[in-house]
């Protein structure tokens, strides 16, 4: 390992071979908590089964016990207008909800963080849509990553795709970040901005990508326990993330099951893995 002119950790192959281990795991205790999310289910329930996965698997959940104050869950769960960090408890999901998962794990020392959003039964045509294009719009951000290019490149992507699909709000008091042998690292990864800017992207450079899109405005509020973002004007939101390297061959989704290879084919985008 070695580190950046601008701080950013640098990983050999190797390296980036042991994140995917942590990737890997990451990804299918969030296919195993899209399965389980059903009318009825809490938000506790589906906390416990990431943890019970994570753990039996030779992890260590990555939230829990986070900052301060320390994150209490595996998961966080944040349900329609709550954005991102919700914290899991006693809630009961109810047809017609939307939850937003984020799960991060630390294998052997290194970190995958990935996030989802899952429809809750039926859900209105406008939120099935904001959840398409929140998470294609991930997915040109990661088409759009080449050795050499900039960390906004990245950025442009997403809010190019976001703004012509519709009067979206993207977060951005929030952004994506470097990752590795720490979760949240340099670089900031915002989801919106002009290209050709920011740091280089270079080989053994892990990032977390992840737009948070709203049906409404960009605003947020942070709730009294000093965690749960929800929008500010109450407006339904989508989340998706994943963390990827770029290799000399291409790009390589360290959180998706299949390594990002069907999606980034669809975007003409060689698999690095
Ligand atoms: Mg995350
Ligand atoms: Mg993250």
């Amino acid at each position: 390992m070695r580190w950046s002119d601008r701080n950013i950790e640098i990983k050999t192959p190797e390296q980036i071979r042991l994140m995917r281990v942590a990737g890997l795991l990451v990804g299918e205790t969030l296919e195993l908590l899209r399965d389980a999310v059903r009318p009825g289910v809490t938000t506790g329930q589906l906390d416990a089964l990431a943890e019970d996965n994570i753990r039996s698997h030779g992890g260590i959940p990555s939230f829990k016990g986070y900052s301060h104050p320390p994150f209490p869950g595996t998961i966080c769960a944040s349900v329609n207008d709550e954005v991102v960090h919700g914290i899991p408890g006693s809630r009961e999901l109810a047809e017609g909800d939307v939850i937003s998962i984020d799960c991060g794990a630390i294998v052997d020392g290194w970190h995958g963080d990935a996030a989802i959003t899952v429809a809750v039964g039926e859900v209105p045509a406008d939120v099935q849509e904001l959840m398409r294009v929140t998470e294609e719009s991930l997915w040109r951000g990661l088409a759009a990553a080449r050795l050499d290019g900039r960390v906004s490149d990245i950025s442009h992507a997403i809010e190019s795709y976001v703004g012509s699909q519709g009067g979206y709000g993207i977060l951005e008091e929030y952004t994506g970040h470097g990752i590795g042998t720490e979760m949240h690292m340099p670089p900031n990864v915002p989801n919106y901005g002009r290209r050709g800017r920011g740091p280089r992207l270079v080989e053994g450079m892990a990032l977390a990508v992840e737009p948070m899109v709203t049906l409404g405005g960009k605003r947020t509020t942070l709730l009294e326990d000093e965690w749960t973002v929800v929008t500010g004007d109450g407006s339904w939101a989508a989340h998706y993330e994943h963390t990827f390297t770029l290799t000399q061959t291409g790009t390589w989704v360290l959180t998706a099951v299949d390594g990002g290879r069907e999606r980034l084919a669809a975007l003409g985008v060689p698999f690095g893995g």
